[in-house]
C-alpha cells in the first residue's frame, strides 16, 4: 500500500532560537514550545518536501531530517517489515 513517506524530523533545542520559521513552513509538523522552542508534531500532516524545506530553511541548523525509523538499540528486538 502506497502512501505518504514517513521521515524523522529531531529539533536540536539547544540550537533553536524560536524564529518560527519552520512553524510557518510546516505548521502540520512543527510547533512552539512555552519557551519558543520548535517540538515537533506526530504525525506529521505535512508532505515530505515541505518539511524538508522548512528543515533547510532553519537558520540555526537546529532540525535534522532523518529516515523513517531510527536505529534499533543494541539488544533489542528487530522489526521485519515484509512486502505483499
Ligand atoms: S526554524 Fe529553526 S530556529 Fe526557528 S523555530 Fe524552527 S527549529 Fe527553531
Amino acid at each position: 500500500m502506497a502512501g505518504p513517506a514517513q521521515v524523522t524530523v529531531t529539533v536540536d533545542r539547544a540550537r533553536c532560537m524560536g524564529t518560527g520559521i519552520c512553524v510557518e513552513f510546516a505548521p502540520g509538523t512543527f510547533a512552539h514550545d512555552d519557551q519558543a522552542k520548535a517540538i515537533v508534531l506526530s504525525p506529521s500532516d505535512d508532505p515530505t518536501d515541505i518539511i524538508a524545506s522548512a528543515v533547510e530553511a532553519c537558520p540555526t541548523g537546529a532540525l535534522h531530517l532523518g529516515p523513517e525509523e531510527p536505529e534499533e538499540p543494541e539488544g533489542s528486538e528487530k522489526r521485519e517489515e515484509v512486502e505483499r
